[in-house]
């Protein structure tokens, strides 16, 4: 069973480990790194729906039925986001969101995260130290712990204190990138270094917060640095590109390589052959040349608009860019709202499925072996909802087991 997968976002990569691990031959292709260094290093499942959602899976049997979760079902999304927080060790689970603090000192919502995150859940402390860096830009300390300050979460009133320390990542460098930090501090020398720095300013707060830096590609950096600490700390994601984010997208592609993954890196899928309903192979665009790679499965899960999947003409008429596959909506008129913060209902345009993740037609599956995952189904404002991450795994996940499936 030879399967092309094609984006190496969430979803992508989650189908391709699903299937590396029952044993099938996977092929990914992808152009870009997809959107995971964006991301929080977090899994959302769903947080708001509108208000605030406490725990997900009780909410999921309650949204409308063209929502991505609808087709999925509640024991889909459950067993997919368990199996893959336990895969990476992740804290948390889809039943209970945990409570974080911002890099702007507000709260989000969100189902599991890297155990350096899940340390700092509202849920568990009352009193904050928020620890800045002098040379780090984007983890504003007065402003979270001001924020956090005049938080009452839960009928609870939170308290929290800022610190500044001086501390250079490499010596003399300028306007230093949180990844040149991260990158310094997988070295145990330079994170000991910081440690007695951020605990001379910690005061005696039950948690200390620091920016999510500590560490890109040693997994055994954050209980180090605890460990110098001598005292509970979390680190706070901070916006892209956040280095929690990129050591999930690092991780999960070392897993797949690590399972025996083919990847063709940095090169476009454009075309596609097919025979009696069943896709044959993808073409691709790669150094120069085009090369047809020949396959029995095709997972499709390119994200939406985002990351090309979707694209939008001068004439406003959107397509799905690959395959040609019918579209909720096929032109933009009225999908935008002009009002800040308001639903953009060009979100939710994308492609509807079978509960094998087919993309349907008027008569049916449109390829009877090709699964989309991921942004590029139709029905969810995923930004709006914070639905994204778990929506890209069940639904990656689903692909998955459906192929192996008619594999078996
Ligand atoms: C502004 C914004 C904020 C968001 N905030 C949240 C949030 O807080 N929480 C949440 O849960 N979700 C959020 N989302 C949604 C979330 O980002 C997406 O649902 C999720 O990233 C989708 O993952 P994916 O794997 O489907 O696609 P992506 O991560 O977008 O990856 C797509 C992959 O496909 C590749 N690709 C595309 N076309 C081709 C091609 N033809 N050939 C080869 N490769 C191709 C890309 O290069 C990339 O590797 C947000 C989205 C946006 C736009």
């Amino acid at each position: 069973m030879r399967t092309v997968v094609i984006g190496a976002g969430l979803a992508g990569l989650t189908a391709s480990i699903r299937l590396l691990e029952a044993g099938v031959d996977v092929t990914l292709v992808s152009k870009g790194p997809g959107g995971l260094a964006l991301s929080q290093g977090s899994i959302d499942v769903l947080g708001y729906r509108p208000s605030r959602v406490t725990r997900p899976l009780e909410v999921l049997g309650a949204l409308p039925g063209d929502h991505p979760y609808a087709v999925l079902g509640t024991a889909t999304v459950r067993e997919s986001v368990s199996w893959l927080g336990q895969r990476l060790g992740l804290v948390g689970s889809p039943a209970t969101n945990l409570q974080l603090p911002t890099a702007a000192g507000a709260i989000r919502p969100t189902a599991l995260a890297w155990a350096s995150l899940a340390a700092g859940d509202v849920r568990d402390h009352t009193t904050f130290a928020v620890i800045g860096v002098q040379q780090v830009k984007d983890f504003p300390a007065a402003l979270i712990a001001g924020n956090l300050d005049r938080t009452v979460f839960d009928g609870r009133e939170l308290r929290a204190g800022f610190g500044l320390v001086d501390f250079e990542a490499r010596d003399g460098e300028q306007d230093p990138s949180p990844v040149h930090f991260a990158r310094a501090l997988d070295d145990a020398a330079t994170r000991r270094r910081f440690a007695s720095a951020v605990a001379a300013a910690a005061g005696t707060a039950d948690v200390v917060l620091v920016p999510g830096i500590v560490g890109l590609d040693d997994p055994g950096a954050w209980d180090d640095f605890v460990a110098a600490l001598g005292r509970p700390a979390a680190e706070v994601a901070m916006q892209p590109p956040s280095i929690p984010g990129l050591r999930m997208f690092q991780r999960l592609l070392d897993d797949a390589r690590a399972l025996g993954l083919r990847h063709v890196q940095g090169s476009l899928a454009t075309g596609f052959t097919h025979e009696d309903g069943r896709i044959t192979g993808i073409e691709v665009a790669s150094a120069g040349h085009s090369k047809h790679i020949r396959c029995d499965a095709v997972v499709h899960a390119p994200g939406g608009f985002e990351s090309g999947g979707l694209g939008v003409d001068s004439h406003g008429v959107i397509t799905e860019r690959l395959f040609g596959l019918p579209l909720t909506v096929d032109s933009l008129a009225g999908l935008t709202e002009p009002e800040v913060g308001a639903p953009q209902p060009l979100f939710e345009v994308g492609v509807l499925v079978d509960a094998d993740m087919r993309p349907l037609g008027l008569d049916g599956p449109v390829h009877t072996n090709l699964h989309v995952a991921g942004g590029i189904l139709a029905g969810a404002q995923r930004a709006r909802e914070k639905s994204g991450d778990g929506i890209a795994v069940a639904s990656a996940w689903r692909a998955a087991e459906s192929i192996l499936g008619g594999a078996r």
